[in-house]
């Protein structure tokens, strides 16, 4: 006696293909997952390879487990969300500042406009990799 082969598409997919989706099936585990592995920098299928070939350019696949990681496409996300961020702890820096030791416009600029650019480069592979994560979770790709 056999049980019934379920032989639809997906779960062949999912039986047969090497870059089937690692991981929880939950959404809401499988995004974090993906934001923690893609914040990392590394493979968000498999979280052991490396996602990125250079500062921001993503591997056309993954390492380890040949997840095709260069068919997500980021696009300008990660900026948006870098720049999001930045604006928020540069803003509230400059006005803190300005209401306490009230510096001038020079010594303002020399400092938050450095910070800003730093901040930005620092943050944006690590949010470029969280929102390949969340394509992952997500299925979102092209
Ligand atoms: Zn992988």
């Amino acid at each position: 006696m056999t049980e019934p082969k379920d032989i639809s598409p997906e779960s062949r997919e999912h039986t047969h293909n090497n870059n089937a989706d690692n991981g929880p099936q939950s959404s809401s585990s499988r995004l974090f997952l993906g934001l923690r592995r893609g914040f990392r920098r590394k493979c968000p299928n498999c979280g052991n390879g490396f996602a990125f070939g250079g500062y921001l350019k993503l591997r056309s696949e993954c390492n380890s487990c040949h997840h095709p990681i260069g068919e997500y496409r980021c696009d300008d996300a990660p900026p948006y969300f870098t720049i999001f961020l930045v604006g928020h702890i540069v803003v509230p820096g400059v006005l803190m500042m300005e209401q306490s030791i009230k510096p001038s416009f020079g010594l303002q600029l020399s400092i938050w406009l450095p910070a800003t650019v730093l901040l930005c480069l620092g943050f944006l592979p690590f949010i470029k990799g969280a929102v390949l994560g969340t394509q992952w979770a997500m299925r979102i790709k092209g």
